[in-house]
């Protein structure tokens, strides 16, 4: 079986990718600290607990797996502790990544399939978002995740490490069969804290920014199935496994909703309205984000087939109704 080596496996997206590999016939290895990531959520293939700051244990793991793929999600994500806080992301992020990258040297140089983000665009003014937009972080979490993305580029030179870049869009929505689902901790995501509002088990939700140049004043975001970004990465590794050349893909539907309209739409889903109140603009919302989705189509067949809305918050709230059990399953881990 295709061995895979996914870092930050045990996280929402690396977990869903897991079991999207699993599907595929190949056989995912995860690598996480499980500081962010769970181990319940590790279900598709072997567990190795490490931090990507260790080279000597990246090394060892990747010399002894031999992957003949890769999928690099291991990362810090929060966007707002990257302001307060540049070392801790500069550190884990691109110096974990320098690690990952000189064990893969060390080893056979497998392809590997890079999770980014569509902040490397920052405050653009395109209505469409197309892999030609220059790009422009605007936050040091922004900047790590370009950073790579250039480093990738000069191993490539030196040792031949064909790779894909994927820039997500809003990953949102849970496994249809709510086996794994997304836990951030601290959660600061919409639908997810919408969806806790509206059951009553957190306060209101605070709608940031209701000034925007937008039809109802709120941000507009295109939100994409975990699903179906799982999907996407399937489809690139095996691209890469194949043969083919390194790429850059942006990851979304191609339609935006607004902060009020997803709200709505919480609403309707869980059968109650979120309690919600206006509060200032978040510093560093971009008014509008939305993908062109041509390339990504185009160049690997990839067609969104989860991801209307009602269906990502559908699954949201099936899996917030399911985690409980999970969560507090004796012997799982709860971080
Ligand atoms: N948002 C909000 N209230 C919240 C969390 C998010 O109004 O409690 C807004 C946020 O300003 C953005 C959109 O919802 O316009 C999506 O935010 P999220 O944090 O889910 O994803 P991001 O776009 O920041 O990656």
């Amino acid at each position: 079986m295709t061995r895979i080596l996914v870092t930050g496996g045990a996280g929402y997206v690396g977990s869903h990718t897991c079991k999207a590999l699993s599907q595929a016939g190949m056989e995912p290895v995860v690598f996480d600290h499980l500081i962010s990531g769970h181990d319940w959520a590790v279900k598709w293939g072997d567990l190795e607990v490490g931090d990507l700051l260790d080279r000597d244990r990246i090394a060892e793991v990747v010399g002894r797996v031999c992957p003949e793929g890769v999928i690099h999600f291991a990362s810090l994500t929060y966007v707002g502790e990257s302001v307060t806080d540049p070392a801790k992301y500069w550190h884990n992020n691109v110096t974990g990544a320098i690690n990952l990258l000189d064990a893969l040297t060390a080893a056979n140089v497998p392809p590997m399939v890079f999770s980014s983000s569509c902040t490397v665009y920052g405050m653009t003014d395109a209505d469409f978002i197309a892999e030609t937009v220059p790009v422009a972080p605007i936050n040091p979490y922004g900047n790590t995740k370009r950073a790579i993305e250039i480093m990738l580029q000069d191993y490539e030179v030196a040792t031949g490490l064909r790779h894909i870049v994927l820039r997500y869009f809003n990953a949102a929505g849970c496994d249809a069969d709510a086996e794994i689902g997304e836990v951030h901790e601290p959660e600061t995501h919409l639908i997810p804290l919408a969806i806790a509002a509206a059951a009553g088990d957190r306060a209101a939700l605070k709608i940031f920014g209701t000034d925007y140049p937008t039809a109802d004043g709120t941000c507009v975001r295109d939100y994409i199935h975990v699903t179906d970004l799982a999907d996407a990465h399937v489809r690139a590794l095996r691209q890469l496994l194949d043969g083919g050349g390194s790429d850059v893909f942006n990851l979304g539907v191609g339609d935006g909703y607004s902060v009020r309209e997803v709200v709505d739409t919480v609403g309707r889903v869980v059968g109650t309205p979120v309690p919600a109140e206006e509060d200032a603009r978040r510093p560093g919302d971009p008014a509008r984000l939305v993908a062109d989705a041509t390339h990504a189509r185009d160049g690997l067949g990839w067609v969104p087939s989860h991801s209307s809305l009602d269906n990502i918050v559908a699954t949201a709230w099936n899996w917030y109704q399911a985690q409980t059990q999970i969560l507090s399953r004796p012997g799982d881990g709860s971080d």
